[in-house]
C-alpha cells in the first residue's frame, strides 16, 4: 500500500504540472506508467484490469473522488451528557453520548463513549441537554425603544437589515435555534436567506414577511402620520389590504416575495397608534379568503388578535395560531380547542409593555400607554384558562417588543400562569415544531433530527429558570457558543 501511494505520488508529480492527477486515469496513459517493473502485485492486477476493462478507470476515479469528498465534509462530535431531555417518549436519560455526524444527530448511546481519533468530545456531564428552543413569535427587524415611533421615518431598509443580523445572533445565543418571524419590512426574508447560506449566524427562520392589515389597522404604520408623507397610501404590496380581492393579492404577494407563512392582524394592537387594540379588524369573508389563499399556496396563517370577536373570527376561518389572545372568552377557547388551533400567548411582551406603561414615563405615546396598561396580567390569566381547557399551546414571546435574547423570560411567566414544567418545555420544542410543520427535524433529540442542541445549568423540570442559563448552543451540528 505504501509502495502504491509512492508510485501514485510520483505519477501525480509527473503530470500535475500540466493537469489534475485524476486525469491520468482518464487519459489512459496510466497503464503504461503502471507497467513499470517496480510495481507490486496489487498494482499489476489493477494495471491488467484497467487494460482489459477501460471503464474501470472511471469507476475507480469516482470512488476515489467520493471518498475524498466524504472525508472532507464528514465531521463527528460526541456530546457526553449528564442529563438529556430528548422531548420524546423517553422523558429523561442520564449519562449518555449524543453522536453528531455533520448537521444531524446520528444516535444516542448509553454511557460516555470514548471518541475515536480525530473526533471531538464535549463534556456536558454536569449539564442538562435539550433540543434547541423554538420561539414561534419574534420580530427580528426591530426592538421597541423610546425612538421606535420616529425610526420609521429615519431608518432605511439596509440599516434595519444590518441591525436584524445582530438580533438574530442574540436570539441564537439565548438557545433559540428556530424561530418564526411574524412581521417586519421584508428584511426578515433576506435575513432568513442569509442565515441559510451561512453568511451570518442565526436561528432557523420561518418568516411571514410583512403583516397583513386593514387600512388604519395594527400593521398600517402610516396611521397617525401626515397624509402627504404616505401618498399614495400603502397598498396590498406592503400588506395593507381591504376586501377579499386585495387580501387574496396580498397573500400571493408575500408568498411570491418568499414568505414561509402569512401573518394577519385580525384585531387592533397595543403598540400601533390606533385608538383601540381590541376591536375586530378583518371581516369573516376577508379572513376566510386569506386562509384559503394561503392554503392553496401551501402556507399557514398566524393571526395577531387581542379582542374576543377577532380571535373567534380568525379561529373559525381556520388560522393555524392565535397570537396574544389577550381577551379570549371561555367560549372562544373552546372553539380553539375543537378546531385544534394553536395558542401562542407572548406573555413576556405583555409584561414588558405593562411595565413600561406603568414605570417609564414618556416611553410610549399616550394612546399606546393606555392600551399597554394591564396587558401582562390579563394574558397570564387567559393562558391559565387556556391551559386548563386543554388548548394546544406553543411557545412565543413577541421578542422585539422587549430586547432580543431575553426570550427565556417567557418560561417563568408561563410557570406563573400555572403550566407544569414538562408542558412548558413541550410548548417550546415539540409543540412549536408541530405548529411550524417541522416535526422530527427540530424540537426533539433523536436519530435523524437536526443537531440543534443546547445545554443549561440545572434541571428545568425542577427549576424552570434553569432555561435562562443556557451555556452551550449547537446549531446544525456546529458549536455556536460554549460558555461552560
Ligand atoms: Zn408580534
Amino acid at each position: 500500500m505504501r509502495r502504491f501511494s509512492k508510485a501514485g505520488a510520483k505519477v501525480c508529480s509527473r503530470f500535475s504540472k500540466n493537469n489534475n492527477c485524476f486525469q491520468i486515469f482518464l487519459r489512459g496513459t496510466h497503464s503504461s506508467v503502471l507497467s513499470d517493473l517496480r510495481l507490486s502485485l496489487p498494482e499489476r492486477i489493477l494495471s491488467i484490469l484497467f487494460t482489459k476493462y477501460p471503464t474501470m478507470r472511471f469507476l475507480l476515479f469516482w470512488v476515489l473522488l467520493t471518498v475524498s469528498q466524504i472525508s472532507l465534509i464528514s465531521q463527528t462530535t460526541y456530546l457526553h451528557c449528564g442529563r438529556v431531555l430528548p422531548m420524546t417518549d423517553t422523558r429523561e436519560q442520564t449519562n449518555v453520548t449524543i453522536v453528531v455526524e455533520n448537521n444531524r444527530i446520528a444516535r444516542i448511546e448509553p454511557g460516555y463513549l470514548t471518541p475515536p481519533p480525530g473526533v471531538t468530545a464535549v463534556d456536558l456531564k454536569s449539564k442538562t441537554v435539550l433540543p434547541g428552543l423554538i420561539d414561534c413569535h419574534v420580530h427580528l427587524e426591530w426592538e421597541q425603544s423610546r425612538s421606535s415611533y420616529t425610526e420609521r421615518y429615519t431608518l432605511n431598509d439596509t440599516e434595519s437589515a444590518i441591525r436584524a443580523v445582530v438580533y438574530a445572533e442574540r436570539t441564537l445565543r439565548a438557545g433559540f435555534t428556530t424561530v418564526r418571524d411574524l412581521g417586519g419590512r421584508g428584511a426578515n426574508i433576506a435575513l432568513r436567506n442569509a442565515v441559510n447560506q451561512g453568511w451570518v449566524p442565526g436561528p432557523r427562520i420561518l418568516t411571514a414577511g410583512r403583516v397583513l392589515s386593514i387600512t388604519g389597522g395594527h400593521g398600517d404604520t402610516s396611521t397617525g402620520s401626515r397624509e402627504d408623507l404616505f401618498d399614495p397610501p400603502p397598498g396590498f404590496e406592503v400588506g395593507i389590504a381591504d376586501g377579499p380581492d386585495a387580501c387574496r393579492a396580498a397573500v400571493r404577494h408575500q408568498v411570491k416575495r418568499g414568505a414561509d407563512l402569512i401573518k394577519v392582524a385580525a384585531t387592533g394592537g397595543v403598540l400601533s397608534m390606533a385608538r383601540d387594540g381590541r376591536l375586530p379588524h378583518y371581516a369573516e369573508d376577508e379572513l376566510q379568503t386569506i386562509v384559503r389563499t394561503a392554503a392553496d399556496l401551501g402556507v399557514s396563517v398566524a393571526a395577531h388578535a387581542h379582542g374576543d370577536e377577532g380571535i373567534r373570527r380568525a379561529a373559525v376561518a381556520g388560522v393555524a395560531s392565535i397570537e396574544h389572545g389577550t381577551f379570549m372568552s371561555d367560549e372562544t377557547l373552546l372553539i380553539l380547542k375543537n378546531k385544534g388551533t394553536w395558542y401562542v400567548p407572548t406573555l413576556t411582551a405583555g409584561w414588558a409593555v405593562s411595565d413600561s406603561a406603568q414605570f417609564a414615563p414618556g416611553f410610549f405615546p399616550e394612546v399606546v400607554r393606555e392600551k399597554a396598561m394591564g396587558i401582562g396580567p390579563k394574558i397570564t390569566e387567559t393562558l391559565g384558562r387556556a391551559y386548563k381547557h386543554g388548548v394546544k399551546i406553543a411557545f412565543g414571546t413577541d421578542a422585539g417588543v422587549f430586547p432580543h435574547g431575553k426570550n427565556n423570560l417567557e418560561f417563568q411567566f408561563m410557570a406563573n400562569a400555572g403550566m407544569k414544567p414538562w408542558d412548558i418545555l413541550l410548548s417550546a420544542t415539540v409543540n412549536a415544531a408541530e405548529l411550524m410543520g417541522m416535526q422530527g427535524k427540530v424540537g426533539t433529540l433523536g436519530s435523524g433530527s437536526f443537531a440543534d442542541i443546547i445545554a443549561v445549568d440545572g434541571n428545568p423540570l425542577t427549576d424552570i429558570r434553569a432555561l435562562e442559563r443556557v451555556v452551550f448552543v449547537m446549531k446544525n451540528g456546529a458549536v455556536f457558543s460554549d460558555e461552560r
